[in-house]
């Protein structure tokens, strides 16, 4: 009989009881009994319920924090400055995760190409380490206690040394970790572990020939001392690497074919002969989608008629972290969108329903008939087809993404237009989201405010924000965005094609959860969405104020995108949404326009094959946006990274007039990237960093601008912070921005280099 298993559970709970816990304990409300209590009893909850919809492969996956930091803390990869090897508990977890007293955190970054971020392990050529199976051996022990089996899920020694940092040669490290590891499956073997899950994605990525003769050898080895699973998942592992881990004596071989369908074919061939089961991961761990699961099935029967169904396992395909948790309960989505959703729980459940349809092929009809009506309902569904959109989309030619002038012309007209001093000043939007804001958004969402009031107390943080700025002497302005909780849902919430989920919570990283909108159909702004508050802003000064628009890229990248067309041409959609707004920020008079794209270069596919694809539709998708917006008005993007290798070729095709990127912390070195590239727009590289409190001295920022001077050249350089203030306290911008101010002044007058 073919098996059903999943990778990984969500971690938060459906109400994200975790998440609260864990801000109770560290803001020392609760101790660490009544923490661990629970999290053990969302652990239980969470098995039983995957028990219960009849999934026979269950995950132990628990984490407090991250499940990278879980497994550096298993191997004993402690740094000094957290006591280093043999410390332990739950304080140095999370003085790893946040920071200690005098001791900086591990660095976090994103988990391949999702919304979580991981921890980053510090380790060091010539480190050793030290099994430390107790986080797995503790989940083991509570499970049977609770009559569950359930699969130790540890991320693998490869993609371990691949996603650490401080290593010369990984390669040395993966060989002096693989017997670590295997005394930790050893340990998990004797604990009663009837099999252990290996995750390496990272072989799905680009690898070297060395380096996947050197996980192999890995894999070989730790599938001598324990039945493995062995998984890859998030992209398409090469044939020969599917080969390779298919010979490689694990007990199961796990592929992801949502990303990567076609690694089900050398899969197949290489295990024709042999023990080994195929692990299909057929339903999609990181969308939220009801599965087509005709579709599901016929890798499933290919794979029975190949190796027989006691050798096939039916699976998600990558973990359920990424996906909330159930879709049944949500009541602000309409009825119909919600019956087209699959949460954690249904994907539970559609797992369930493909096990029984290949266990009784005769039953299949009447088993797989609601989905195929779903289907159907959805695909010709009124609400996810507009004519109107599909029409306008359609017709979109390659002139339509080009601005009518050059760059140069442009900046010719746009100068005479703003008359601007050199080294202008301006701010990337958001001014601070104070707790009086976030309170007056919590009160109109309760009904305790009325939408009047709050619009009024709104447009009083608008005319606080221009005057500050007029009165620091910023150049150009913006209205700070109070309005704005989370800048994809305020927009996706006044556009056609978008839901949005009560409790549809997923990790973002550590108790930080977002809420993605749901974009499940065609994407339409049926009314202007910012102009009003561009207007009053305006209103108030004689300074320009900035129209503030998000990117189709990145309204795209951070939300549930519908699965039923390319995301390409989904995110074409939204571009013409945009570009509505921005037409109508024109007409109303808007000089200056930003629309930003902070996700583009997160959107970039895994396999290098892929990325330049990925380019040419995500910039062209921003040039569409921007393209009918007349010669004098200028358009400002904004990317809140400083990593732009390999991709500034794209940056520059943006053809934006301005471009702000992140550049304090590394000293403008980013710029370097600018220098090689011929990118003839301006650009504003940050100059103080506006995640710390820290106020940066007014010397400080003058010498980042002299340095940018040296590489962009005075006449193409914006001097502005490296992102949005709305972190930040009213003091700590007030000052920051003074001093950005201040030091602008003073290179106006320095002598020229
Ligand atoms: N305009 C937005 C802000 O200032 C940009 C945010 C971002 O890049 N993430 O907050
Ligand atoms: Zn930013």
């Amino acid at each position: 009989m073919a098996r059903t298993a999943v990778l990984g559970l969500p971690r938060m709970g459906p109400d994200r009881e975790l998440k609260f816990a864990l801000e109770s304990y560290w803001a020392g409300r609760i101790a660490e009994p009544e923490l661990q209590e629970t999290a053990a009893a969302l652990r239980a909850a969470s098995w039983r319920r995957a028990a219960s919809a009849g999934i026979d492969v269950i995950p132990a996956d628990h984490s407090l924090y991250d499940h990278v930091l879980d497994v550096a803390m298993a191997l004993d990869a402690i740094p000094e400055r957290f006591g280093g090897p043999g410390a332990g508990g739950l304080d140095v977890r999370f003085a790893m995760a946040r920071g200690g007293p005098g001791a900086r955190p591990l660095e976090m970054t994103k988990w391949f190409d999702t919304n979580y971020h991981y921890l980053v392990p510090e380790l060091a050529d010539g480190q050793r380490f030290r099994a430390r199976p107790d986080h797995w051996v503790a989940q083991i022990d509570q499970a049977r206690a609770l009559g569950v089996a359930v699969r130790p899920v540890l991320l693998g020694p490869y993609s371990f040394v691949r996603l650490a940092k401080g290593l010369r040669r990984p390669l040395d490290a993966l060989a002096a970790l693989t017997p670590v590891y295997a005394e930790l499956l050893a340990a998990l073997a004797d604990a009663g572990a009837s099999e252990v899950q290996i995750d390496e994605p990272c072989l799905a990525l680009d690898v070297a020939d060395e380096e996947r003769d050197a996980a192999a050898a890995a894999v070989a080895a730790l599938a001598g001392v324990a039945p493995v699973c062995l998984t890859t998942y998030f992209a398409q592992p090469d044939a020969e690497t599917v080969r390779r881990l298919a010979e490689a004596g694990v007990a199961e071989l796990h592929l992801d074919l949502v990303r990567g369908p076609g690694a089900l074919e050398p899969a197949l061939a290489a295990l024709a002969d042999g023990g080994t089961r195929v692990s299909l991961g057929v339903l999609d761990g990181r969308n939220v989608w009801a599965a087509d699961l005709d579709r599901a099935l016929a890798p499933i029967d290919a794979a029975v008629a190949a190796v027989g169904d006691d050798r096939v396992t039916i699976a998600t395909s990558c973990s359920l972290m990424h996906v909330p948790w159930e879709a049944a309960r949500e009541r602000a989505i309409p009825p119909e969108v919600r019956d087209w959703l699959a949460f954690a729980a249904e994907r539970m459940d559609e797992l369930a329903t493909l096990a029984r349809a290949v266990a009784a092929p005769d039953g299949r009809d009447a088993l797989l008939e609601p989905s195929r009506a779903r289907c159907a309902a959805r695909r010709a569904s009124p609400r996810a087809n507009d004519p109107g959109v599909r029409a306008r989309a359609a017709a979109v030619g390659v002139a339509d993404h080009d601005r009518p002038a050059t760059l140069e012309r442009r900046r010719a007209v746009q100068r005479a237009r703003l008359r601007l001093p050199e080294l202008p000043t301006t701010t990337i939007g958001s001014f601070p989201q104070t707790d009086e804001i976030r309170a007056a958004r919590r009160d109109l969402r309760a009904g305790r405010l009325d939408p009047a009031r709050y619009e009024a107390f709104l447009r009083e943080r608008v005319a606080e924000v221009v005057a500050a700025q007029e009165e620091l002497g910023l150049d150009v302005l913006v209205h700070g965005e109070p309005e704005r909780g989370d800048m994809v849902e305020y927009f996706g919430a006044q556009m056609g094609g978008f839901a949005f989920s009560d409790h549809g919570w997923v990790q973002s990283y550590g108790s930080r959860c977002v809420k993605p909108p749901i974009l499940y159909g065609d994407v339409s702004r049926p009314a202007p969405m910012t102009v009003d508050w561009w207007r009053f802003a305006q209103s108030l000064t004689a300074r320009p104020v900035k129209g503030m628009l998000t990117g189709p890229v990145t309204i795209l990248q951070w939300s549930f995108v519908r699965d039923d067309q390319p995301r390409a041409e989904t995110c074409r959609q939204i571009a013409l949404a945009v570009q509505d707004e921005a037409r109508d920020l024109e007409a109303a008079g808007a000089a200056v326009i930003q629309v930003d794209e902070a996700a583009l270069r997160e959107g970039l596919p895994l396999r290098a094959a892929e990325q330049d694809d990925y380019l040419r539709w995500a910039v062209d998708c921003f040039r569409l946006t921007t393209a009918p917006l007349r010669p004098e008005t200028q358009v400002h993007t904004h990317m809140c990274y400083s990593e732009f290798n390999g991709i500034m070729e794209h940056v520059a095709r943006l053809d934006a007039d301005v471009v702000s990127i992140e550049a304090s912390r590394s000293a403008m070195e980013v710029l370097d990237a600018f220098a090689e590239v011929d990118h003839p727009g301006d650009v504003g590289p940050g100059v103080y960093d506006i995640h710390s409190p820290r106020v940066p001295s007014r010397d400080e920022i003058e010498a980042l601008l002299e340095r940018a001077e040296a590489r962009i050249g005075r006449d193409r350089l914006w001097v502005n912070p490296d992102c949005g203030l709305k972190t930040r306290r009213w003091e700590e911008a007030r000052e920051a921005l003074a001093g950005m101010v201040a030091a602008a002044a003073r290179r106006r007058t320095a002598a020229r280099a």
